[in-house]
């Protein structure tokens, strides 16, 4: 059975008004899958608050000590152009990172093989030093980084999908062979940064403006098939954006829910092969609200079966 992590502290991380990265996000999902009955098919957990351990393995001690200490008790703080602290967002933050921390100690003892943490806010662009792209704390490589933590795991793989380059995901790990980081993105297009980067344990896959669900499919299965057929994870991670949907705002790649039922298949497949079904997939981006709903449980009733 899936697990499904959310919390109601990620309502209280608010931008400024008409800011994309929005609570709606969230709780559109939460609506349509109640509506739908699929949330009754999952078992719903509350992470806990991150540690500082898990947080200090992926980011620099003195970029947390900063971020915390400028956490406003009203108001904002801009920490880049696009992404702001409120008083109820590092509280989020440090609850979006503990559903990482706490997936990997659940798929690891054995008490659950499939997570999906519904969390803003998201985290694949913040680096090691440096939040930014409506992104404070890395949850994806605080997850990562927990599992290579545990003794049995030597490898794990963070495929992401959302429309902008998972950045911060490829900082943190680029220097890390335990890692494999695969990254689809828009190019160019935000952040402008890591997409030509060469490593054996990087696979960037860029896509043109315009690419539709067929480019998608092609592009992922020359880039990512035989890099997990080589590298054969333990562990997979999912940095699962819906911001490559046609209807998003935000990007300019044509996918539609089947396109995200169809790499999600494909993963869990890779999944059965290399990990024992092992996958622990956290929201990104996706803002188009019905969009994001509608994809979100596309990708859940292909990552519960
Ligand atoms: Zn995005």
């Amino acid at each position: 059975m899936l697990t499904f992590f959310t919390h109601s502290s990620y309502d209280e991380h608010k931008m400024h008004a008409g800011h994309p990265e929005r609570p709606e996000r969230t709780q559109s999902i939460l609506s349509h899958l109640k509506e739908t009955g699929q949330l009754a098919e999952f078992e719903q957990r509350k992470p806990g608050i991150v540690s500082e351990e898990a947080l200090k393995r992926v980011h620099e001690p003195l970029y947390l000590k900063k971020l915390a200490a400028s956490a406003p008790a009203s108001g904002l703080v801009m920490v880049d152009p696009d992404t702001h602290l409120a008083p109820g967002s590092l509280p989020a933050a440090r609850m979006a990172a503990g559903a990482l921390e706490g997936a990997v100690d659940l798929v690891l003892s054995g008490k659950g093989t499939r997570v999906f943490s519904c969390a803003r806010p998201p985290g694949h662009h913040a680096e090691h030093d440096a939040g930014m792209g409506f992104c404070f704390y890395n949850n994806v490589a605080v997850g990562a980084a927990a599992a290579l933590a545990h003794k049995d795991i030597d490898r794990v793989a963070v495929l992401d999908f959302d429309v902008h380059h998972g950045n911060g995901t490829v900082d943190i790990f680029k220097d890390k062979p335990e890692v494999l980081v695969a990254s689809s993105f828009q190019h160019p297009h935000y952040p402008h940064r890591y997409y030509d980067l060469k490593r054996p344990n990087i696979i960037n896959t860029p896509l043109v403006a315009g690419t539709d669900g067929l480019g998608f499919r092609k592009a992922i299965e020359r880039d990512w098939l035989p890099a997990l057929e080589k590298f054969k994870p333990q562990l997979i991670f999912i940095s699962a954006g819906f911001d490559a949907h046609t209807d998003d705002p935000l990007g300019d790649i044509h996918l539609k829910e089947e396109d995200f039922t169809w790499v999600t298949d494909l993963i869990v497949a890779a999944a059965r092969q290399h990990c024992e079904g092992r996958i622990i997939s956290t929201l990104e981006g996706g803002y188009n609200l019905n969009a994001l709903a509608r994809s979100v449980a596309a990708h859940l009733k292909a990552l519960a079966s």
